[in-house]
């Protein structure tokens, strides 16, 4: 039986033809059976058609926005097909498809059953044209609807895998597949029992790759990103960054609890449980080393900093001391779940609970009567929070120096994180 391992290509990496071409020349010296290849929706497509659903929803017209998106698609294909290829039909097919989806499903603002209808098109043309691509290259594969292979629960947008039913489908429809030709297949979608669309959460397609991977007992995964590999801090505000060659697992994951925008924060534990290795490679510079996120527990740890802007520091303050005690932290951790809140940074007291997170649209907008009821809520938004790990004493200093106002400061052994303000910021008060 051949072990299968797993390639992932984001939309940058389709993004336009000549990336296309680079993506078959990455896999032509790399050919062989056993290979699933995941792919994104092409480009910004996801966006363009996350806008196109919100039209519908507002009923406004969308159809200039689709011709767009159907152009942009075809003009992919003209310099890589002969006029005539059946992919020009095949993609038009899937355009019919989505305008009649958009046209008849259900639609009600927020309605996250009408997108997930909607949104998965692009991974489903996108994959028609990669596949045809590859066979039209002499490299005979098989396309696959990832749907028939993701299990999920009907959490529309940010859909629970059902793994061991994952695992079952995987075998069912792949394994034998695999035995004589590689498979191409869609990140981000799935389905649910009833065999309805759904979807795994926006950036998605890495976590589709490592659910694959566990299901199948993959060698390994490679993610081909538009960037040489893992870096310990962002190139644009750091230029001395550098890249790691080995990362283990646990930095890995840390790094992307913490928001580094790396690799999909729901990829490293499932591969970390199998011990699967997750190579991260340059799709400009396939040749060079990259990165790779393994068990390497006793590599130095070199300082790592993710910095994250646009945060919002939520302080929760006990109106009733009677009522002190642990309880208020599960109620509000439920609460962020529910409201699929990002919780980069949480702190606790007797009386108050802090916590800092990523989209403060949903902070001031929604809180329910039920915690306004126990808690005093205040807010304070446009923060930045700083995590260093393996941080060095002197890269406190600098941070102090820099910030206009510190709001918070956790420290660990291992980890550093300040919630700073570098220019003016907005106050709130909801009760
Ligand atoms: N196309 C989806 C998105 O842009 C999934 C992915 O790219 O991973 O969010
Ligand atoms: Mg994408």
């Amino acid at each position: 039986m051949v072990q299968p391992f797993i390639f992932k290509f984001g939309g940058a990496s389709i993004k336009d033809s000549t990336s296309l071409i680079r993506i078959v020349d990455i896999l032509k010296s790399r050919w062989k059976n056993g290979l699933v290849i995941v792919v994104s929706a092409a480009g910004d497509t996801t966006d363009h058609l996350e806008e196109i659903i919100q039209r519908a929803i507002d009923n406004l017209g969308f159809s200039e926005q689709l011709s767009q998106l159907e152009d942009f698609h075809l003009n992919l294909c003209r310099p890589l097909f002969e006029e005539g290829h059946s992919i020009f039909q095949q993609v038009s097919n899937e355009f019919t498809k989505l305008k009649r989806t958009l046209d008849n499903e259900k639609k009600q603002e927020g309605n996250a059953y009408f997108y997930d209808q909607v949104i998965g098109y692009g991974e489903l043309i996108s994959t028609r044209i990669l596949q045809e691509l590859l066979c039209q290259n002499g490299h005979y594969c098989v396309w696959q609807d990832a749907r028939e292979l993701i299990a999920t629960d009907s959490n529309y947008k940010m859909a629970k895998v059902d793994w061991v039913l994952t695992m079952q489908r995987c075998r069912k429809h792949l394994a034998d597949k695999l035995e004589t030709f590689p498979v191409v297949t869609q990140g981000f979608i799935g389905s649910d029992w009833q065999g309805t669309t759904t979807t795994l959460g926006r950036e998605g397609s890495d976590f589709t790759a490592a659910i694959l991977a566990v299901s199948l007992g993959a060698k390994s995964v490679t993610i081909w990103k538009d960037v040489a590999g893992i870096l310990n801090g962002d190139p644009d505000l750091f230029p001395d960054a550098v890249k790691f060659k080995y990362l283990d697992f646990e930095e890995a994951a840390e790094m992307t609890y913490f928001g580094a925008k790396v690799i999909h924060p729901k990829t490293i534990k499932p591969l970390a449980k199998q011990r699967i290795p997750l190579y991260v490679k340059s799709f400009i510079d396939p040749e060079s080393s990259g990165t790779v996120i393994g068990n390497f527990k006793d590599d130095p740890k070199i300082p790592i900093t993710v910095i994250r802007k646009n945060q919002v520091l939520a302080s929760f303050r006990i109106k009733d001391l009677s009522k002190v005690g642990g309880f208020h932290f599960e109620e509000l951790f439920n609460l962020g779940k529910k409201l699929n809140w990002n919780v980069h940074l949480t702190q606790g007291s007797a009386v108050t609970v802090k916590m800092v997170i990523d989209r403060p649209d949903q902070v001031s907008n929604v809180l329910p009567k039920s915690i306004l009821e126990i808690f005093h809520v205040e807010w304070e938004e446009e923060l930045t929070l700083v995590t260093i790990r393996n941080y060095l004493p002197t890269q406190e200093k600098i941070y102090e120096s820099k910030a206009e106002k510190i709001y918070l400061a956790q420290k660990s052994p291992h980890t550093l994180q300040l919630v700073l303000s570098m220019k003016t910021t907005g106050k709130s008060t909801v009760s």
